[in-house]
């Protein structure tokens, strides 16, 4: 078994020497444990807040111990109440090849009703956040004009494409190049631009010249306040993420337009996924049936490897992928 530590805690970019690869026993399992072959793992924008030794929603990693994510495989040994070897679980022990599991921390998913990579991306984490933000969180309703920042990765590819399935008006996208600016056209956003090509709020105010009426932030900072700055009376925004700042060791300098908030009755509302599991059902029967029916449409980048983990985390950093940046293992 081959697995991933963290050597040390990156201060600003984390480089691949704050990495370590380890190699360990294949776990035996215990009473009510698993032993999990894992086929695929995710790497998230917020592990790089977990490198941290900081107080948050959820704990630091620990240094000289193997990292934890979520991670999709098949159950080689132990056996529990509803799982048996054989089986595709969802848990939460990825960066291993083998995760020793509480039978009662998995879930079993279906591996004939879609690739299991899927239930990392457009049917897992990812895309339940772009659907919970979406029309939970900012309540989008329909005619209203959206945008998504970092529209061309996991969550905000399937924000534009939610948002178009349930009748928005208007979707802009911002993403980091061209090709990705192509493929988001091609998702059928309205519009999208790059934001490499000018100050945001000149190229979202030529792509909404009606304004905004839901953003839904992955990036923070500049896009942040080019949001506020287009959106319309009573808007609202659902933060997500704020991903422009998660390397940077100063705080940021946008946005210096909050003021705004006041005059138009914006709502800015910050959310985490976690809290919105109770639409997990839903949210798979409707994004099921938009796959089946050919209306949704989902990238993923898969690098090889547990050796390639740390630098696929660092790709996701620099804008590598497009849609779910995933490991096979
Ligand atoms: P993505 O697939 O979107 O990957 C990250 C992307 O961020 C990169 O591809 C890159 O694309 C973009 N990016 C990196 N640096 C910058 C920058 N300085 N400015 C603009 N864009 C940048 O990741 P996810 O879909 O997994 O996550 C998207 C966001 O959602 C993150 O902020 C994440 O923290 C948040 N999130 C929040 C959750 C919650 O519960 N609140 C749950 C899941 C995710 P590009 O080439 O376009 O720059």
């Amino acid at each position: 078994n081959r697995e991933i530590h963290l050597a040390s805690r990156p201060e600003g970019w984390p480089t691949a020497d704050n990495f370590r690869l380890v190699t360990t026993e294949v776990p035996t399992p215990g009473p009510g444990q698993l032993v999990v072959r894992n086929q695929f793992m995710s790497v998230d924008p917020y592990m790089r807040g977990r490198m941290n030794d900081v107080k948050s929603y959820m704990p630091p990693f620990a240094l000289d111990a193997p990292l934890d994510g979520g991670a999709i495989g098949e159950v080689v040994a132990g056996e529990a109440e509803g799982v048996k070897p054989g089986d595709v679980v969802l848990h939460s022990l990825g960066w291993r090849e083998y995760a020793l599991v509480d039978a009662r921390g998995v879930r079993k998913v279906d591996p004939g009703l879609a690739p299991v990579s899927a239930y990392l991306s457009v049917l897992g984490m990812t895309g339940l956040t772009a659907y919970a933000g979406l029309l939970d969180v900012a309540a989008m309703k329909p005619g209203e004009t959206v945008f998504v920042s970092g529209a061309a990765g996991a969550v905000g590819s399937m924000v534009g494409q939610i948002a178009k399935l349930r009748g928005a008006g208007r979707v802009i996208g911002s993403a980091g190049s061209p090709a990705k600016v192509e493929r988001l056209l091609a998702l059928g956003f309205d519009a999208a631009f790059d934001y490499h090509d000018g100050p945001v709020y000149k190229q979202l105010k030529a792509a909404a010249p009606d304004g905004v009426d839901v953003y839904f932030d992955n990036v923070g900072s500049d896009h942040l306040e080019a949001a506020i700055g287009s959106m319309n009376l009573h808007g609202r925004a659902a933060i997500c993420g704020m991903i422009a700042q998660y390397n940077s060791a100063e705080p940021p300098a946008a946005p210096r337009n909050l003021a705004l908030v006041i005059g138009k009755r914006l709502t800015l509302r910050g959310f985490l996924v976690g809290d919105h599991g109770h639409l997990r059902d839903q949210f798979v029967q409707e994004m099921a049936g938009w796959l089946r029916d050919g209306k949704l449409s989902y990238d993923e980048t898969v690098v090889d490897g547990i050796e390639a983990a740390p630098e696929a985390f660092l790709g996701l950093m620099r804008g590598e992928n497009l849609g779910k940046m995933l490991v096979r293992l």
